[in-house]
């Protein structure tokens, strides 16, 4: 399901469809909106309620290093706004958005200087993960800033069979890991294609990232804390809660972590029960990916999407039909 959706929501008339008719306002339960003020609108709205954020400059795959820089721009311009804002935010980047499917050294020159900034705030930042064709080079972008004391968290991705060895590997160095199950179309070759293998091996990986967070007693150098629990999956959040007591947990060692939009109630209810919580916040016009990956994780977003396409397309043409009715009846 999730490699027919993503294949098709690549077809470029479809984006554009997409992209230029209705799927902006679709767009908008799951992303904060294309402006930076829309976003720190939201993470402020956010913190009122709480929660920590996740600001996300939404970009990836960029195809020249202009594109990486104006990127740079844009999160230097963010890190600008949040040394005014009162409000636990933390910054999530893409590493092609910073070119690294070009050069990953000079991905590394750029990826230096966001971190370098943040720092400054102090504001922590998170590599995410994208296909599997961009792993091997993120955990290698996260190990090379580590070295030049310019930590990073990272995020690893239960659905692939090679997880839990790169866990041991960033575990070993410090490193700060965000768990999820993997939003991306990968082979049977390398990642589980069944979801009930993806959540099994989820829990087994939750276990051995928050055994370790509640075996060191040093805040993550990254600013950020040790082990992110990322996902709604509610029968993952009770394992995590069972463990987050049984090894006595401290409130700075972890954080539950979910998507804009996502499962709001649950965010609510986590966040009235005083766990630290932190909303990923997207913002930006390049929404259409991410927008497409939300609606590959779930048939019923998908179905809800393309009814409302659809009913608003049939609203359009019997709209026009019965103006063309009128102007012929005036003449
Ligand atoms: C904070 C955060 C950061 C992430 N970063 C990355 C990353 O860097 N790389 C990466 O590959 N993936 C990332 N993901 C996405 C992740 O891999 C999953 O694709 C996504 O979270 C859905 O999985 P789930 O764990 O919520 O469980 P699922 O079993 O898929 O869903 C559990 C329940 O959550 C709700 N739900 C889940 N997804 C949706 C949705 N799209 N719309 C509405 N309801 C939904 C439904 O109620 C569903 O029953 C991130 C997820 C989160 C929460």
């Amino acid at each position: 399901m999730r490699t027919v959706v993503l294949s098709i929501a690549h077809e470029p008339h479809i984006q554009s469809f997409i992209t230029h008719g209705p799927g902006r306002a679709y767009a908008r339960r799951f992303v904060a909106g294309e402006t930076l003020d829309d976003g720190i609108d939201a993470a402020v709205r956010l913190g009122q309620k709480g929660a920590r954020i996740s600001l996300d400059y939404l970009g990836e795959s960029v195809s020249s290093f202009a594109d990486a820089e104006a990127a740079l721009a844009v999160y230097h311009t963010t890190i600008e706004r949040l040394r005014r804002l009162d409000v636990p935010v933390s910054l999530s980047v893409k590493p092609s958005q910073f070119g690294v499917k070009l050069s990953p050294e000079r991905c590394l020159a750029l990826l230096a200087e966001v971190v370098a900034d943040a720092a400054t705030v102090p504001v922590g930042v998170r590599l995410d993960m994208e296909d599997s064709s961009c792993t091997d080079a993120t955990l290698w972008l996260a190990d090379q800033l580590r070295q030049r004391g310019l930590p990073v968290g990272v995020v690893l991705q239960a659905a692939l069979y090679r997880t839990p060895a790169d866990l041991e590997t960033v575990l070993a160095v410090g490193g700060s890991v965000r768990l999820c199950k993997g939003a991306y179309a990968e082979p049977a070759s390398i990642a589980y294609p069944r979801k009930a293998d993806v959540d099994a091996a989820y829990e087994r990986l939750l276990e051995r990232l928050l055994v370790h967070a509640a075996s060191t007693s040093a805040p993550n150098p990254s600013h950020l804390p040790w082990a992110a629990i990322a996902t709604h999956d509610e029968k993952l959040i009770r394992r995590a809660l069972d463990l987050i007591h049984r090894l006595n947990l401290r409130p700075d060692a972890y954080e539950f972590q979910m998507l804009f939009g996502v499962r709001r109630d649950l965010q609510e209810k986590l966040i009235d029960m005083g766990y630290p919580l932190r909303v990923y916040t997207p913002w930006g016009p390049s929404w259409y990916p991410y927008l497409s990956r939300r609606l590959a994780e779930r048939p019923a977003n998908l179905i809800f999407f393309v009814s409302s396409l659809l009913s608003e397309s049939f609203a359009k043409r019997s709209n026009a039909t019965s103006r063309a009715g009128v102007g012929s009846a005036r003449r």
